[in-house]
């Protein structure tokens, strides 16, 4: 074994501490809303905002469930190719799938891939809404993109989550961010993949690249396992947007 030059352990170490810069910079957001369901802005302001902010992509996520989808999905997919020519930040037309049943969720993952959504989310079991017990376990059957806010996570779900490489958020949502705590501790044991969000409703609510860091290392993810989760992120918009 050769003896470690000191000079390039020191090299490496500054090549490391670029690359993790790098990545605590990545910014991307996969579940906001629009007007289009209960946010406060119109698309193009939306993505002004967090091109602003210097992110490289947010997904527009709105609540709905059959009664809406075709309405939502179709704007959102038309905003984003007009709006994307121009800007720096990547619009991802997407959809919330909200308090729908559980034995709907399959189906409705199904109409919202075929009418363009490149991030499917599900609202998930919240401690703070009553969304029916088996909504996680439905959404991560059905292969949607990312389980939002999923309150009490089980081991179950998580390793489900893992089989079927769905994100878990972990929420920068006042009331929903009660079990970030306890959702990291879990997907972290099973090697989920993790996505902070803010689930921005109005301007206020995006979050910066230095929030979003205290929202996942305050939840008790470590730096390493942070700069993993924006890598991963990152992956994930490369390859829906390619
Ligand atoms: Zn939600
Ligand atoms: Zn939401």
């Amino acid at each position: 074994m050769v003896e470690s030059d000191p000079l390039i352990l020191c090299l490496c170490d500054s090549v490391n501490n670029i690359n993790q810069t790098n990545l605590t910079n990545i910014m991307i957001d996969l579940h906001t809303h629009s007007f289009f369901s209960d946010g406060a802005l119109v698309p193009a302001e939306h993505l002004r905002r967090v091109e602003v902010l210097g992110y490289e992509a947010v997904a527009l996520t709105d609540h709905a469930d059959s009664s809406n989808l075709d309405f939502i999905i179709p704007r959102i997919v038309q905003a984003a190719a007009d709006l994307n020519r121009y800007s720096k930040a990547l619009l991802l037309p997407g959809i919330e799938l909200t308090h729908v049943p559980p034995e709907q969720m399959a189906e409705l993952t199904a109409r919202s891939r075929e009418l363009g959504a490149q991030v499917v989310v599900a609202h998930g079991e919240t401690p703070v809404e009553p969304v029916k017990p088996g909504t996680n376990m439905a959404a991560l059957e059905a292969g949607v993109d990312v389980l939002a806010h999923p309150g009490f996570l089980t081991v179950e779900e998580a390793d489900l989550a893992v089989k079927n490489d769905i994100f878990i958020e972990i929420t920068g949502r006042k009331g929903h961010s009660l079990t970030n705590g306890h959702v990291v501790r879990v997907a972290v044991s099973a090697g989920a993949k993790l996505a902070v969000n803010a689930d921005a409703h109005i301007p206020s609510d995006f979050l910066t690249k230095e929030m979003a860091e205290i929202v996942a290392l305050g939840a008790g993810l470590s730096l390493e396992r942070y700069q993993q989760l924006r890598a991963d992120m990152s992956a994930f918009v490369r390859r829906v947007s390619s």
